[in-house]
C-alpha cells in the first residue's frame, strides 16, 4: 500500500471533499488524523475509516486559531511521532456582491480559507523538515484563478493559497518536501448542493466535460500528489475542473 507508515492530517474532513480524501488516504494505508470544527462532525468519517481497519485520530480544532492548530499538530505528533502528509482542505464561502460584503464576511473567509493554510503548514512543517520528507497539499479553487461574481473574498483567499503554495515550494524544495495545490471546479458537495436547476444548466455549458465533478475526482489527484511517485512535482496548481479553465 503506497501510504503504509505514513501519517496524514486532513483538515475539514467531517464531510465533502475532505472526508473523501481522508478515506482515500486511509484506504491506501495511511494513519489519518481527522480534523473538523467539532468532534461530532468527525465521528462518521472516523467510524468509516476505522471500519476499514485503519487507525485514525480525531483532532477537532478551528483551523483559523493558531493556538488550536498548534495543539492539534502536537496531538498528532504525540500519537504517531511524525506527520508526513498535510491536506489543507477546510474552507467556507460567504458569498456577496462586493458593495454589500461586510467586513466580517471578508475576514471570516480570509481567516478560514487562507490564514488556516499558513497556520497548519507552519505547525506541520517543523516536523517535516526534521524528517526531510513531506507533502503539503492545499485546496485552492478555479475561482481563485478566474474569479467569480459574488466571491471576491473567496477568490482572494484561494488566489492567496496558490501564491503561498508556489512560494513555500521554493523555500523547502531542497528538503524533500513538496508543496502543491488542487483547484477544483464545481464538485458535488454541500457547498454546491444549493445550486438551482437553472444554475446547474448554465454551469454545464461552461464545463467542457458537461458535468460536475465528485469528491473522488479530487481525492484521486490528492492521493497522487501525496505519493512517492509525485516526488518531482512541486509548486504546482492542478485543476480538477472538467476543463473549465483550459485555454
Ligand atoms: P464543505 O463545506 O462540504 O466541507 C468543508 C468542511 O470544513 C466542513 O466539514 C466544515 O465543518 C469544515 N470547516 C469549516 N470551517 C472550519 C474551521 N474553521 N476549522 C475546521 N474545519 C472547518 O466543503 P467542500 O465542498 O468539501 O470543500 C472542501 C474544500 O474544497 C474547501 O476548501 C473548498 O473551498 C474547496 N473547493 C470546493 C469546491 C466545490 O465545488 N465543492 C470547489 C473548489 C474548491
Amino acid at each position: 500500500m503506497r501510504f503504509e507508515n505514513r501519517v496524514a492530517l486532513v483538515t475539514g474532513a467531517g464531510r465533502g471533499i475532505g472526508k473523501t480524501i481522508a478515506q482515500r488516504l486511509a484506504r491506501e494505508g495511511a494513519a489519518v488524523a481527522v480534523n473538523d470544527l467539532r468532534v461530532e462532525s468527525i465521528q462518521q468519517t472516523l467510524e468509516e475509516i476505522t471500519a476499514a481497519g485503519v487507525f485514525s485520530l480525531p483532532v477537532p480544532a478551528d483551523v483559523s486559531s493558531a493556538e488550536e492548530v498548534n495543539a492539534m499538530v502536537e496531538a498528532v505528533i504525540s500519537e504517531f511521532g511524525h506527520l508526513d502528509i498535510l491536506v489543507n482542505n477546510a474552507g467556507i464561502a460567504q458569498d456577496q456582491l462586493l458593495m454589500r460584503m461586510t467586513e466580517d464576511q471578508w475576514d471570516r473567509v480570509i481567516a478560514i480559507d487562507l490564514k488556516s493554510v499558513f497556520l497548519c503548514t507552519r505547525a506541520a512543517l517543523k516536523y517535516m523538515l526534521k524528517a526531510k520528507w513531506g507533502r503539503i497539499i492545499s485546496l485552492a479553487s478555479v475561482v481563485g484563478l478566474i474569479g467569480n461574481t459574488g466571491q471576491a473574498n473567496y477568490a482572494a483567499a484561494k488566489a492567496g493559497v496558490t501564491g503561498f503554495t508556489r512560494s513555500l515550494a521554493r523555500e523547502v524544495g531542497t528538503r524533500g518536501i513538496t508543496v502543491n495545490a488542487l483547484a477544483p471546479g464545481f464538485i458535488e458537495t454541500d457547498m454546491t448542493a444549493q445550486l438551482s436547476e437553472k444554475q446547474r444548466q448554465e454551469l454545464y455549458g461552461r464545463i467542457p466535460m458537461g458535468f460536475l465533478g465528485t469528491p473522488d475526482d479530487v481525492a484521486a489527484a490528492c492521493a497522487f500528489l501525496a505519493s512517492e511517485e509525485a516526488r518531482y512535482i512541486t509548486g504546482h496548481v492542478i485543476t480538477v475542473d472538467g476543463g473549465m479553465t483550459c485555454i
